[in-house]
């Protein structure tokens, strides 16, 4: 928000002044205000499914606004028969059973997040939190109190850390380990195996687990997404499932969420619910209630699509002098590492030195707009989202293979 001035220590508090302005969506900002100004700006910034909602999920909604049971507080944790779905779907698609009264329904997975890490941590208390991370989980741990502790994967490790990186990162003050996988911002998909050890690690070492399932559903070519506390069943009593329609069933819009813990650890984010947001939008939550529990088609049909849009977008990029994109294998976001060209210099002009100013130059040159790495703790990359439509894609690699070339 470059109108507005910068949030002043002293006036504003130091908790807050410190919070950065979520990165992905200031580029989304930027290239929207480019467009309204009559650019032509291709964005793969987007972090959200470019399909409308399935339409009878639509249809549950509208006829819930014309219910006078709608239009009414739900209890703080959800509607009870939305609980129950969720904890159905949940057995069902990942096999963790869970009891109805071990979810709350959240205003999206972020406040999931949010609510998970206040609920958690004391001052001081560390997170592990793998990097490339998504831009939201360390200023939710820095608002909770805590100290996120970067664990810093690369492209040759598929940007997955492994068991020996977290057991080099954990202090006597190390709490919980954030996990995600498919992974925003990498596309990255651990194994079973890989999994398997981090689960196992992590319980071995008495810590509490985040893992955000998000987008359980969007995995390619054979990858499967696994669900820690299915793996090692004993986690259970110290792990927190974050997850929610958004990605799943394109309802980034309708700000449904949820997170599945032990009984205390839910009780206690009840109750820190109840005092801020109270339930989530009840038409909303019966909008959320035909989502999880209707059919998978359409989220089958979207994931083809982005399958297509993945394939396209990882052989564009690979073709591109100097740039290296490891495949992802789920969620809808590819993760090229500039390294190779960052600062050098060619015929006609030199290459910026960073992916912050190589964004800024792609999106005033090439009208093409991409979140660069340095909002998930990873410069010298940048992120693509390819939830975009097809000609857009091809239009925006073929731009940035002419500013490349
Ligand atoms: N987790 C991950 C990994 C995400 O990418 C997102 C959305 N960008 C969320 C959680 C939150 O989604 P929402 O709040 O829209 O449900």
């Amino acid at each position: 928000m470059p109108d507005l001035p910068a949030p002043a220590p002293g006036r504003i508090s130091a908790r807050i002044a410190a919070v950065q302005e979520s990165a992905t969506l200031a580029i989304e900002a930027k290239a929207k205000a480019l467009k309204a100004a009559g650019e032509d700006v291709i964005g793969f910034g987007a972090g959200e499914p470019d399909f409308p909602t399935p339409e009878h999920i639509v249809e549950a909604a509208a006829a819930a606004c014309r219910d006078p049971r709608a239009h009414h507080y739900t209890p703080t944790a959800g509607l009870p028969e939305l609980r129950e779905a969720i904890a159905a779907k949940t057995a069902r698609d990942s096999g963790y059973a869970v009891k109805p009264a071990q979810v709350l329904v959240t205003n999206g997975g972020k406040q999931a997040i949010e609510e998970a890490f206040a609920t958690l941590l004391d001052p001081g208390d560390e997170v592990l939190v793998p990097a490339p991370y998504w831009t939201t989980y360390p200023e939710a741990v820095r608002l909770a109190g805590g100290v996120p502790v970067e664990v810093p994967a690369t492209a040759a490790s598929g940007y997955k850390v492994s068991v020996d990186q977290l057991e080099s990162a954990l202090t006597g003050r190390t709490k919980v380990l954030l996990f995600v996988s498919p992974s925003n911002p990498t596309g990255a998909v651990y194994s079973e195996t890989e999994t398997q050890a981090v689960a196992t690690w992590a319980e071995e070492r008495g810590l509490w687990v985040l893992t955000d399932e998000i987008y359980e559903h969007l995995v390619y070519g054979g990858a499967r997404a696994w669900s820690l506390p299915v793996l090692v069943p004993s986690l259970a009593d110290r792990c927190v499932v974050v997850n929610g329609v958004a990605k799943t069933y394109a309802m980034t819009g309708w700000r449904v969420g949820w997170l599945i813990g032990p009984g205390d650890f839910v009780k206690a984010a009840t109750n820190l619910q109840s005092h801020s947001t109270s339930n989530v939008c009840n038409v909303a939550q019966r909008a959320a209630l035909a989502a999880v529990t209707g059919p998978l088609d359409d989220v089958a049909r979207m994931r083809d699509v982005y399958d297509r849009r993945r394939r396209a977008i990882v052989a564009a990029l690979s073709e591109m002098p100097g740039l290296v994109c490891p495949e992802p294998q789920g969620a809808f976001y590819a993760f090229p590492s500039f390294a190779g060209v960052l600062g050098r210099s060619g015929a006609d002009r030199a290459m910026p030195t960073s992916s912050l100013e190589l964004a800024e130059l792609v999106l005033d040159q090439a009208k093409v707009a991409f979140v660069p790495g340095e909002a998930f703790g990873a410069p010298g990359c940048g992120r693509f989202s390819y939830a975009l439509a097809d000609d857009d894609l091809s239009e925006g690699m073929t731009r940035l293979a002419k500013f490349f070339s």
